[in-house]
């Protein structure tokens, strides 16, 4: 049993990158906790542990690290509190533990009803615009938590609270047994901080007369954002890229849904002009000419990519393509065959057609369920594309990635917010998370 003489404070999270900087950091705190309470314990687990740990825990023998532990139970068990975020948080929460809030950019400290927000929209301190923490006011609320039972009680209160409410167990935990059953991704991905995959349509050369949907985007602000990116440092790859492990310090994936011709006449030559790449979802009917099933809503008539177009762009190296099923239909109207058709069926034509492994799909109209995604995984894909907003973690369900929408009139300045992360939690907070 943990007690007020013998407190433990347990760390999780892995001991490299930015995580393993805010870890020693905390460590660095340890001396004026162990002068409030000289019988403390430290617990760090995560791994790798190196000589610059080693030598901490010389320095100071009530820290230990444990390396990577497959089974964190006991350690939650032992905590009198938890620091730690995301995963570790939750975790944390549902054992009903006093946790203190911190992740790779900013410092939120124990979960209270006057910061539960900030902890949501930050991902408890993993997504922030700038960089924040205050390691003395860390050090002063592990103090405050050890000294009062009371105080303990009510954060691990708010936080339990705060997992009921937000964090249905049922949707977060079979998202985390995805996540080790891809112990392919867990090594290399993890790495990501956040992987920005953005959703175009439709690129045209000027404003179209009907445009229900809004789905496009001019060549001339498609130029404009390429230019951005570049200039930002980031590098565009492709889900093959991800698999084969090609993934550079700032990567983004720039995704293309439908197949427009438009695509090949007005995106394929900016992608050769500043080398970089994108991912196109075509249909795997080859019959199909133009976006038919747009039609009956009243959206104009647009050409598909012809099979020649298909093949130059593969052939350059710059363009991946996925699957958006066989006849561009909502899945979940349909019964299991057929949508295994739709899903398996449109796979096996399309690398057919491309020789090559179609890797990824996008849900037609961003549909799918539960069942769905097990029959896209099923089917052989590793990655499967929604049209929901949000950030892409590594750390979540590939079967369920969301996007950042382009829409027609993205300036500058929306762009930049839509590829940082707190724009993407600041719109989760104000409930526009799905458009
Ligand atoms: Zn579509």
């Amino acid at each position: 049993m943990a007690s007020n003489s013998n407190p433990v404070i347990l760390i999780v999270g892995r001991l490299s990158g930015p995580k393993n900087e805010v870890i020693l950091n905390i460590l660095r705190q340890a001396p004026q906790i162990f002068k409030r309470f000289p019988r403390a314990r430290f617990i760090v687990v995560g791994g790798p542990v190196k000589d610059v740990h080693r030598q901490v825990q010389k320095e100071n023998p009530a820290v230990h690290f444990e390396g990577h532990q497959a089974n964190l139970k006991p350690y939650y068990q032992k905590a009198t509190v938890v620091i730690g975020a995301g995963r570790v948080a939750l975790e944390a929460m549902r054992q009903k533990k006093a946790v203190i809030a911190i992740g790779e950019r900013t410092y939120i400290g124990p979960l209270g009803p006057e910061n539960v927000e900030k902890a949501k929209v930050t991902n408890f301190g993993d997504c922030w615009e700038t960089e924040v923490f205050d390691w003395d006011r860390l050090a002063k609320d592990v103090i405050a938590l050890l000294k009062d039972p009371q105080r303990r009680n009510k954060v691990a209160q708010t936080g339990h609270e705060l997992l009921k409410a937000e964090y249905d167990m049922k949707k977060v935990y079979p998202q985390m047994a995805t996540l080790y059953d891809r112990v392919l991704f867990e090594s290399n991905l993890s790495q990501i901080h956040e992987l920005p995959i953005l959703m175009y349509h439709q690129v045209l050369e000027e404003e179209p007369k009907l445009a229900k949907f809004n789905l496009h985007v001019l060549t001339q602000d498609l130029e404009k954002q390429l230019q951005f990116l570049k200039r930002k440092g980031f590098e565009t790859i492709t889900f093959e890229d991800l698999l084969k492990k090609r993934i550079p310090k700032k990567p983004i994936i720039l995704t293309f849904d439908d197949g427009y011709e438009n695509n090949y006449d007005h995106l394929f030559p900016l992608l050769k002009k500043y080398d970089m790449k994108a991912v196109i979802y075509i249909l795997a009917d080859r019959k199909a000419k133009t976006n038919y099933w747009d039609l009956p809503e009243g959206e104009a008539e647009h050409q598909l990519l012809r099979p020649d177009q298909i093949l130059e762009m593969q052939r350059s190296g710059l363009v991946e393509f996925g699957s958006h099923s066989i006849n561009h239909v909502r899945l979940n109207t349909l019964k299991k065959a057929a949508i295994e058709k739709e899903v398996a069926g449109s796979k096996k034509i399309l690398e057919q057609f491309l020789k090559k492994p179609v890797h990824s799909f996008a849900y037609p109209y961003g549909n799918f369920n539960e069942e769905i995604k097990a029959i896209t995984r099923t089917a052989g894909y590793t990655f499967g594309l929604t049209v929901k907003h949000g950030p892409t973690r590594f750390g979540g369900d590939l079967m369920e990635i969301k996007r950042v929408h382009m829409f027609p009139h993205t300036t500058m300045f929306d762009f930049l917010k839509k590829t940082s992360c707190f724009y993407l939690r600041y719109r989760k907070l104000s409930g526009k998370e799905d458009v």
